[in-house]
């Protein structure tokens, strides 16, 4: 279990104490829930998306470590992005906490690469990205893939 320390140890200390975006929004354009409940994860999650660039990203909520420090790096990695770009690092991130295959560059997001080795708590820190792609699909049908 040793791993698992580490695991929460760097993500406590770089998010989970001092999260980032962790905010309401009041010009929100879309918004999302996200439960896991085998855990006791909530997040809502804030969306500002113009001319399919995501101008704002914030959340609320209550959840474990990972939880929060996967939201918290989430919001600081997608601000400013296009809904393409993070759809690609959607999935390149999912890719990442299911198989510990990391591609390409995914920035502060490989301090979640332990993820993988503990099943467990892949709906720990995959809530949020689902959570925030419910939100942009959501509401004003801003799907860019095919
Ligand atoms: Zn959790």
């Amino acid at each position: 279990m040793d791993d698992l320390r580490d695991l929460y140890q760097q993500l406590i200390l770089d998010h989970n104490r001092n999260p980032q975006n962790f905010r309401d929004m009041q010009n929100a354009t879309a918004t999302a829930n996200g439960h896991n409940p085998l855990c006791g994860d909530e997040i809502k999650l804030f969306l500002n998306v113009e001319n399919d660039q995501i101008l704002d990203i914030s959340f609320k909520g209550s959840g474990c470590a990972i939880s929060k420090a996967s939201a918290s790096i989430m919001t600081t990695l997608i601000k400013g992005k296009t809904v393409a770009e993070t759809e690609s690092l959607f999935a390149r991130f999912h890719t990442m906490i299911t198989t510990g295959e990391i591609i390409g560059d995914i920035g502060k997001l490989a301090v979640l690469a332990g993820v993988y080795k503990f099943p467990s708590r892949v709906k720990c820190a995959s809530l949020s990205w689902h959570t925030m792609n419910n939100a942009l699909h959501g509401k004003e049908n801003l799907t860019t893939t095919e």
